[in-house]
């Protein structure tokens, strides 16, 4: 029997509602393979229990999870009772940062029954591999002088470590999928890291022969994820620009209640954590509307990471079904429950 150890936070909000969904189908998953057991520990980490506590978890709270195989984390924010840098800051940044969880990964892929706003169906299965750690999103930088003579310089930082690795996992990625790795550029116009990004992207590309490549502007690219979505396999690309292409991913799939994310750890130390795109969507919470597909399609991906491929591949067809099957929440275009939903997809899967 293998036993996988999960350190679940739904934390705030719908979080609450579809993680308990997405657990449920995992204990179906489990059943259905016969020698997977999943054990969880829940941890009520959330913005109520800031309002408890003082903080969005305890001092040791890295240390219960540093024991689990993954982390399978709801959502977290609540700006009526925690201001989002604090809740955000106190808990997802702290664990993404201190477990380092350099790589963020996050499929754009057309679901079967799913219309997407790009009309007619495209059949794009795009991963996008963003870099999680540097790059952009540096506090290095200051304003100096004032008034009209104010100047402002905001530095990224682009380390030869934090570029390779994430290009490599782009690469050990496509050669499980399409063999196709597509990186972000801009070096006509910013012309100290963006030629560095291409200059690694070439040295990585060179060890992996079997893989086609190529380089586009992230402009040009924004515009390719409308335009012809299927011809992209995993886009990798720096964090601000890895970051503006997730949300595209995430609208052209149709709605923000389906799409998933993986937060990696490479070295093995700490583990990854896995989430949905969306929030905690307090406009909806409570009225068991919320979309429960974000977060299973999320257990698929940690079941991926965790070497269960099979089962992750029986899951998201289970969830294609269900969506092809017509029972859907509002946010696609359905009028079913949050849990009609997850009976469905449950359904399916027994029928597997
Ligand atoms: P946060 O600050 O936590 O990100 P937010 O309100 O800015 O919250 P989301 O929570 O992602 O962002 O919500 C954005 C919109 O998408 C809201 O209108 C919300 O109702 C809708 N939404 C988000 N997740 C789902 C879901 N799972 N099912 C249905 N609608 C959703
Ligand atoms: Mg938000």
């Amino acid at each position: 029997m293998k036993q996988i150890k999960l350190a679940v936070i739904a934390g705030d909000g719908i979080g609450k509602e579809v993680v308990p969904e997405a657990l449920r189908v995992l204990d179906v998953v489990a059943e259905i393979h016969g020698g997977l057991k999943f054990s969880s520990t829940y941890h009520p980490w959330s913005s109520e229990y800031y309002v408890q506590h003082g903080e969005m978890m305890p001092k040791d709270g890295l240390s219960h999870l540093t024991q689990s195989d993954a982390i399978f984390l709801g959502a977290v924010g609540d700006s009526s009772l925690v201001a989002d840098h604090i809740s955000l800051g106190g808990l997802l940044l702290k664990i993404r940062r201190e477990f380092e969880q350099v790589i963020n990964i996050r499929p754009a892929k057309q679901l079967k029954g799913i219309v997407s706003p790009l009309g007619n169906p495209q059949n794009f299965d795009i991963m996008i591999v963003r870099e999680n750690s540097e790059g952009e999103y540096s506090s290095i930088g200051g304003r100096v002088h004032s008034g009209e003579d104010e100047i402002v310089i905001q530095n990224a930082v682009f380390t030869k470590k934090g570029v390779s690795r994430v290009i490599n996992y782009a690469f050990e990625l496509a050669q499980k999928r399409s063999s196709h790795v597509t990186s972000a550029t801009k070096s006509n116009g910013i012309v100290h890291s963006m030629p560095f990004w291409d200059e690694v992207f070439k040295e990585v590309a060179g060890n992996y022969g079997d893989v086609q490549t190529n380089s586009e502007h992230i402009d040009a690219l924004s515009a390719f994820f409308i335009t012809k979505p299927q011809t992209l396999d995993v886009v990798v690309a720096s964090n601000l620009f890895g970051d503006i292409l997730s949300d595209i991913g995430a609208a052209i799939m149709g709605s923000i209640g389906i799409a998933p994310s993986g937060n990696i750890n490479l070295n093995g130390k700490y583990p990854s954590m896995f989430e949905p795109v969306h929030g905690s969507a307090p406009d909806i919470f409570g009225k068991g509307i919320a979309n429960p597909v974000g977060q299973i399609w999320t257990a698929k991906m940690m079941l991926d990471h965790l070497g269960e491929h099979e089962m992750g591949r029986i899951l998201l067809d289970a969830i294609e079904e269900s969506m092809q099957s017509g029972i859907k929440t509002a946010d696609i275009g359905g009028n079913s429950s949050t849990s009609e939903v997850t009976d469905e997809i449950i359904h399916k899967l027994r029928n597997k």
